[in-house]
Protein backbone atom coordinates (compact mmCIF):
# COMPACT_ATOMS: atom_id res chain seq x y z
CA UNK A 1 0.00 0.00 0.00
CA UNK A 2 1.50 3.56 -0.40
CA UNK A 3 0.86 6.74 1.87
CA UNK A 4 1.65 10.04 0.74
CA UNK A 5 3.93 12.17 3.46
CA UNK A 6 3.94 15.86 3.60
CA UNK A 7 6.25 17.66 5.66
CA UNK A 8 4.97 21.31 5.47
CA UNK A 9 8.08 24.15 6.87
CA UNK A 10 7.88 28.03 7.00
CA UNK A 11 10.08 28.05 4.12
CA UNK A 12 9.93 24.56 2.31
CA UNK A 13 7.65 21.78 1.95
CA UNK A 14 8.58 18.60 1.47
CA UNK A 15 6.60 15.39 0.21
CA UNK A 16 6.97 11.87 -0.79
CA UNK A 17 4.82 8.72 -1.62
CA UNK A 18 6.09 5.81 0.80
CA UNK A 19 5.28 1.87 0.80
CA UNK A 20 5.07 0.12 4.26
CA UNK A 21 8.27 -0.58 4.14
CA UNK A 22 9.68 2.95 3.65
CA UNK A 23 10.79 2.71 0.54
CA UNK A 24 9.82 6.47 -1.50
CA UNK A 25 8.57 6.09 -4.82
CA UNK A 26 8.01 9.75 -5.50
CA UNK A 27 8.89 12.71 -3.77
CA UNK A 28 9.16 16.69 -4.08
CA UNK A 29 10.43 19.90 -2.51
CA UNK A 30 8.72 23.04 -2.78
CA UNK A 31 8.74 27.00 -1.24
CA UNK A 32 5.61 26.95 1.25
CA UNK A 33 4.76 30.69 0.52
CA UNK A 34 2.99 31.13 3.83
CA UNK A 35 2.25 35.19 2.70
CA UNK A 36 -0.31 33.07 0.43
CA UNK A 37 -2.29 32.00 3.07
CA UNK A 38 -3.84 28.93 4.18
CA UNK A 39 -6.28 27.99 1.43
CA UNK A 40 -4.18 28.24 -1.24
CA UNK A 41 -1.39 26.75 0.78
CA UNK A 42 -3.73 23.38 0.93
CA UNK A 43 -4.89 23.70 -2.55
CA UNK A 44 -1.17 23.34 -3.96
CA UNK A 45 -0.45 20.71 -1.27
CA UNK A 46 -3.00 18.61 -2.48
CA UNK A 47 -2.36 19.28 -6.40
CA UNK A 48 1.16 18.27 -5.86
CA UNK A 49 0.47 14.86 -3.97
CA UNK A 50 -1.93 14.45 -6.98
CA UNK A 51 1.16 15.03 -9.26
CA UNK A 52 3.60 12.63 -6.88
CA UNK A 53 0.64 9.93 -7.42
CA UNK A 54 0.75 10.23 -10.99
CA UNK A 55 4.71 9.85 -11.36
CA UNK A 56 4.63 6.79 -9.20
CA UNK A 57 1.80 5.05 -11.85
CA UNK A 58 -0.91 5.52 -9.56
CA UNK A 59 -4.22 7.74 -9.17
CA UNK A 60 -4.77 9.53 -5.70
CA UNK A 61 -7.39 7.17 -5.43
CA UNK A 62 -5.37 4.31 -4.68
CA UNK A 63 -3.82 6.08 -1.83
CA UNK A 64 -4.10 4.59 1.82
CA UNK A 65 -4.11 7.85 3.66
CA UNK A 66 -2.38 11.22 3.86
CA UNK A 67 -0.08 12.44 7.08
CA UNK A 68 1.10 15.53 7.39
CA UNK A 69 3.59 17.52 9.66
CA UNK A 70 3.13 20.72 10.68
CA UNK A 71 5.58 22.89 12.80
CA UNK A 72 3.17 24.18 15.37
CA UNK A 73 0.87 22.73 18.30
CA UNK A 74 -1.10 19.89 16.53
CA UNK A 75 -4.28 18.49 18.21
CA UNK A 76 -3.09 14.88 16.62
CA UNK A 77 -5.94 13.16 17.99
CA UNK A 78 -8.80 15.97 16.34
CA UNK A 79 -6.77 16.55 13.60
CA UNK A 80 -6.33 20.09 14.27
CA UNK A 81 -3.53 22.88 13.84
CA UNK A 82 -4.04 24.86 17.21
CA UNK A 83 -1.12 27.53 16.31
CA UNK A 84 1.63 27.48 13.73
CA UNK A 85 3.15 31.03 14.60
CA UNK A 86 5.54 29.80 10.99
CA UNK A 87 2.85 29.77 8.76
CA UNK A 88 0.59 32.27 10.98
CA UNK A 89 -2.14 29.01 11.48
CA UNK A 90 -4.48 29.20 14.43
CA UNK A 91 -7.08 26.66 14.89
CA UNK A 92 -7.54 25.27 11.68
CA UNK A 93 -8.95 21.74 11.03
CA UNK A 94 -6.39 20.60 8.48
CA UNK A 95 -7.26 16.75 8.73
CA UNK A 96 -11.08 17.68 8.08
CA UNK A 97 -10.04 19.68 5.24
CA UNK A 98 -8.05 17.35 3.46
CA UNK A 99 -10.46 14.67 3.70
CA UNK A 100 -13.15 16.42 2.51
CA UNK A 101 -11.11 17.93 -0.43
CA UNK A 102 -9.40 13.96 -1.14
CA UNK A 103 -11.61 11.71 0.93
CA UNK A 104 -8.77 10.16 2.16
CA UNK A 105 -8.18 9.42 5.74
CA UNK A 106 -6.20 12.45 7.12
CA UNK A 107 -3.61 12.31 9.77
CA UNK A 108 -1.71 15.45 11.34
CA UNK A 109 1.08 15.79 13.80
CA UNK A 110 3.63 18.22 14.90
CA UNK A 111 6.93 18.34 12.47
CA UNK A 112 9.19 17.31 15.12
CA UNK A 113 6.95 14.07 16.28
CA UNK A 114 6.60 13.19 12.86
CA UNK A 115 10.77 13.14 12.50
CA UNK A 116 10.83 10.43 15.49
CA UNK A 117 8.49 8.59 13.95
CA UNK A 118 10.43 8.66 10.79
CA UNK A 119 13.66 7.72 12.38
CA UNK A 120 12.58 4.92 14.54
CA UNK A 121 10.26 3.55 11.43
CA UNK A 122 12.89 3.44 8.59
CA UNK A 123 15.92 5.03 9.69
CA UNK A 124 18.54 4.48 12.55
CA UNK A 125 16.12 3.92 15.76
CA UNK A 126 14.80 1.30 13.70
CA UNK A 127 15.76 -1.62 16.50
CA UNK A 128 14.53 0.51 19.52
CA UNK A 129 10.98 0.78 20.50
CA UNK A 130 11.16 3.48 23.52
CA UNK A 131 13.47 6.01 22.15
CA UNK A 132 13.61 9.91 22.33
CA UNK A 133 14.67 12.29 19.11
CA UNK A 134 16.34 15.51 19.39
CA UNK A 135 16.75 18.04 16.21
CA UNK A 136 19.81 19.84 17.47
CA UNK A 137 19.23 22.75 14.97
CA UNK A 138 18.23 26.61 14.61
CA UNK A 139 15.69 25.59 17.47
CA UNK A 140 15.41 22.34 18.96
CA UNK A 141 12.99 19.94 18.55
CA UNK A 142 12.17 16.42 20.12
CA UNK A 143 9.69 13.52 19.93
CA UNK A 144 9.41 10.28 22.40
CA UNK A 145 8.26 6.97 21.26
CA UNK A 146 7.53 4.11 24.22
CA UNK A 147 6.45 1.36 22.91
CA UNK A 148 6.51 1.99 19.09
CA UNK A 149 4.17 4.77 19.82
CA UNK A 150 4.68 8.41 19.65
CA UNK A 151 3.84 10.17 23.47
CA UNK A 152 2.73 13.69 23.11
CA UNK A 153 0.82 14.45 26.63
CA UNK A 154 -2.29 16.01 27.02
CA UNK A 155 -3.74 17.62 24.32
CA UNK A 156 -0.50 16.72 22.36
CA UNK A 157 1.00 19.64 23.46
CA UNK A 158 4.02 17.86 25.39
CA UNK A 159 7.23 16.00 24.43
CA UNK A 160 9.21 19.16 24.14
CA UNK A 161 12.39 18.25 25.91
CA UNK A 162 14.21 21.46 24.39
CA UNK A 163 11.71 23.74 26.72
CA UNK A 164 12.49 21.80 29.91
CA UNK A 165 14.11 23.95 32.50
CA UNK A 166 17.93 23.54 33.72
CA UNK A 167 19.04 26.68 35.02
CA UNK A 168 16.41 28.63 37.09
CA UNK A 169 17.71 32.25 36.44
CA UNK A 170 18.51 31.61 32.85
CA UNK A 171 17.92 33.50 29.63
CA UNK A 172 14.55 34.49 28.31
CA UNK A 173 13.57 31.70 26.23
CA UNK A 174 10.75 32.19 23.10
CA UNK A 175 8.19 29.54 24.90
CA UNK A 176 7.93 32.39 27.80
CA UNK A 177 10.43 30.48 30.61
CA UNK A 178 13.86 31.32 31.42
CA UNK A 179 16.89 28.97 31.05
CA UNK A 180 15.44 26.16 28.76
CA UNK A 181 17.40 23.49 27.36
CA UNK A 182 17.21 24.90 24.13
CA UNK A 183 19.32 27.81 25.04
CA UNK A 184 22.34 25.68 25.42
CA UNK A 185 22.18 23.14 23.02
CA UNK A 186 21.00 24.52 19.45
CA UNK A 187 23.57 25.67 17.30
CA UNK A 188 22.41 29.31 17.54
CA UNK A 189 22.86 28.42 21.48
CA UNK A 190 26.31 27.03 20.00
CA UNK A 191 27.13 29.62 17.61
CA UNK A 192 26.51 32.06 20.35
CA UNK A 193 29.16 30.43 22.75
CA UNK A 194 31.66 30.21 20.15
CA UNK A 195 31.38 34.21 19.67
CA UNK A 196 31.75 34.62 23.15
CA UNK A 197 34.76 32.39 23.45
CA UNK A 198 36.18 34.26 20.23
CA UNK A 199 35.79 37.88 22.09
CA UNK A 200 37.45 36.39 25.45
CA UNK A 201 40.01 34.81 23.21
CA UNK A 202 41.93 36.65 20.44
CA UNK A 203 44.59 34.35 20.05
CA UNK A 204 42.50 31.49 19.79
CA UNK A 205 42.41 29.78 16.04
CA UNK A 206 38.66 30.14 15.97
CA UNK A 207 39.42 34.01 15.21
CA UNK A 208 41.09 32.75 11.73
CA UNK A 209 38.28 29.76 10.89
CA UNK A 210 35.72 32.62 12.01
CA UNK A 211 36.19 34.82 9.61
CA UNK A 212 34.00 35.01 7.41
CA UNK A 213 31.33 34.43 9.89
CA UNK A 214 30.85 31.83 12.83
CA UNK A 215 28.81 29.31 12.74
CA UNK A 216 27.31 25.92 14.74
CA UNK A 217 30.77 24.44 13.01
CA UNK A 218 33.09 26.52 14.08
CA UNK A 219 34.39 25.34 17.24
CA UNK A 220 34.07 21.48 15.84
CA UNK A 221 36.65 23.02 13.34
CA UNK A 222 38.80 24.44 15.60
CA UNK A 223 38.59 21.27 18.28
CA UNK A 224 39.64 18.73 15.30
CA UNK A 225 42.38 21.40 14.98
CA UNK A 226 43.55 20.97 18.26
CA UNK A 227 42.54 24.87 18.77
CA UNK A 228 42.29 24.45 23.11
CA UNK A 229 39.27 27.33 22.89
CA UNK A 230 37.55 25.63 20.85
CA UNK A 231 38.29 21.99 22.39
CA UNK A 232 36.59 23.93 25.54
CA UNK A 233 33.52 25.36 23.62
CA UNK A 234 33.13 21.80 22.02
CA UNK A 235 32.96 20.20 25.51
CA UNK A 236 30.79 22.77 27.35
CA UNK A 237 28.63 22.20 24.33
CA UNK A 238 28.98 18.39 25.31
CA UNK A 239 28.36 18.87 29.02
CA UNK A 240 24.59 20.40 28.47
CA UNK A 241 23.46 18.30 25.69
CA UNK A 242 24.36 15.24 28.33
CA UNK A 243 23.09 17.06 31.34
CA UNK A 244 19.45 17.14 29.52
CA UNK A 245 20.01 13.41 28.09
CA UNK A 246 20.89 12.25 31.87
CA UNK A 247 17.80 13.97 33.34
CA UNK A 248 15.76 12.37 30.16
CA UNK A 249 17.40 9.35 31.24
CA UNK A 250 16.20 9.40 34.56
CA UNK A 251 12.22 10.22 33.99
CA UNK A 252 12.39 7.77 30.66
CA UNK A 253 15.35 5.92 30.29
CA UNK A 254 14.66 4.98 26.19
CA UNK A 255 16.80 2.55 24.56
CA UNK A 256 18.45 5.11 23.02
CA UNK A 257 18.77 9.35 21.68
CA UNK A 258 18.68 9.45 18.44
CA UNK A 259 20.09 13.09 17.49
CA UNK A 260 19.64 15.18 14.37
CA UNK A 261 20.01 18.60 12.83
CA UNK A 262 22.86 20.69 11.92
CA UNK A 263 25.10 20.32 14.99
CA UNK A 264 24.39 16.08 14.96
CA UNK A 265 26.38 16.36 11.89
CA UNK A 266 29.75 16.49 13.31
CA UNK A 267 28.92 12.94 13.45
CA UNK A 268 31.28 10.58 16.09
CA UNK A 269 32.94 13.97 17.26
CA UNK A 270 29.88 14.65 19.11
CA UNK A 271 27.97 11.14 19.33
CA UNK A 272 31.05 9.33 20.82
CA UNK A 273 31.62 11.91 23.96
CA UNK A 274 28.05 12.40 24.46
CA UNK A 275 27.28 8.57 24.33
CA UNK A 276 30.59 7.88 26.82
CA UNK A 277 29.63 10.98 29.37
CA UNK A 278 26.28 9.20 29.61
CA UNK A 279 26.92 6.20 30.50
CA UNK A 280 29.83 6.60 32.47
CA UNK A 281 26.87 8.81 34.60
CA UNK A 282 24.46 5.26 34.23
CA UNK A 283 27.59 3.03 35.32
CA UNK A 284 28.55 5.35 38.30
CA UNK A 285 25.11 5.34 39.51
CA UNK A 286 24.41 1.53 38.78
CA UNK A 287 21.41 2.28 36.53
CA UNK A 288 21.34 -0.15 34.19
CA UNK A 289 21.04 -0.58 31.26
CA UNK A 290 23.04 1.36 28.83
CA UNK A 291 21.04 3.88 26.96
CA UNK A 292 22.82 3.80 22.94
CA UNK A 293 23.23 7.85 21.27
CA UNK A 294 23.07 7.55 18.02
CA UNK A 295 22.94 9.75 14.56
CA UNK A 296 19.40 10.31 12.70
CA UNK A 297 19.59 8.97 9.04
CA UNK A 298 16.85 9.93 7.42
CA UNK A 299 17.77 13.86 7.12
CA UNK A 300 15.35 15.91 5.80
CA UNK A 301 13.50 12.91 4.78
CA UNK A 302 12.01 11.68 8.33
CA UNK A 303 9.51 14.42 8.52
CA UNK A 304 7.67 13.28 5.83
CA UNK A 305 8.39 9.79 5.69
CA UNK A 306 7.10 10.12 9.23
CA UNK A 307 4.37 11.61 8.77
CA UNK A 308 3.14 8.62 6.36
CA UNK A 309 3.85 6.24 8.78
CA UNK A 310 0.92 8.20 10.96
CA UNK A 311 -1.53 6.58 8.51
CA UNK A 312 -0.07 3.33 8.18
ZN1 LIG B 1 11.58 27.46 26.29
Amino acid sequence: MYYAGVDIGGKNTKMGIVDDFGNVVSSTTYKTQKERGYDAILLEMISNINSLCEEAGFDINELSGIGIGVPGIVNSRAGLVMSCANLNWKGVDLAGDVKNLTGKECKVCNDANCAALGEQRFGSGKNFKNLVFITLGTGVGSGIIIDGKLFEGLGCAGAEAGHMGIQVDGDKCTCGNKGCWEEFISAKALTEQTQRAIEQNPKSMLVEICKDGVSGKSAFIGARAGDSVAKDVVQKYINYLTYGLIGLTNILHPQAFVLGGGVANEGVDLILPVKNLLNEYIDNNGFYPYVDVVGASLGNDAGYMGAAALVM
